[in-house]
């Protein structure tokens, strides 16, 4: 599991409830609002930065920012170097 300072910026003013990109994530991070028809960014903090949910959008509701210079995200990675 990754654990990373990554954000998701969501701006639900055009989102149309398809549900794309709640099927999109296939590591949970995205749960569904049935009531209010939307998505809901529940386990950021295991978001995988794949920007699939937001390639998935085609309204651009969302956003996927990454946290390139946090700790979490370099030491992700430490275990694949070379010792
Ligand atoms: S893919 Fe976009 S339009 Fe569809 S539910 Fe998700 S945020 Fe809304
Ligand atoms: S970037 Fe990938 S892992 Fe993160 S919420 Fe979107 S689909 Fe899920």
């Amino acid at each position: 599991m990754l654990h990373c300072n990554n954000k998701i910026e969501y701006n639900p003013e055009n989102c149309v409830g398809c549900q794309l990109c709640y099927k999109a994530c296939f590591i949970d991070v995205i749960r569904w609002d049935a009531e209010k028809k939307q998505p809901i960014f529940k386990y950021v903090d295991e978001c995988a930065h794949c920007r699939y949910c937001q390639a998935m959008c085609k309204k651009g509701c969302i956003k996927v920012v990454i946290d390139y210079k946090g700790m979490s995200y370099r030491q992700s990675f430490d275990m694949y170097r070379a010792q």
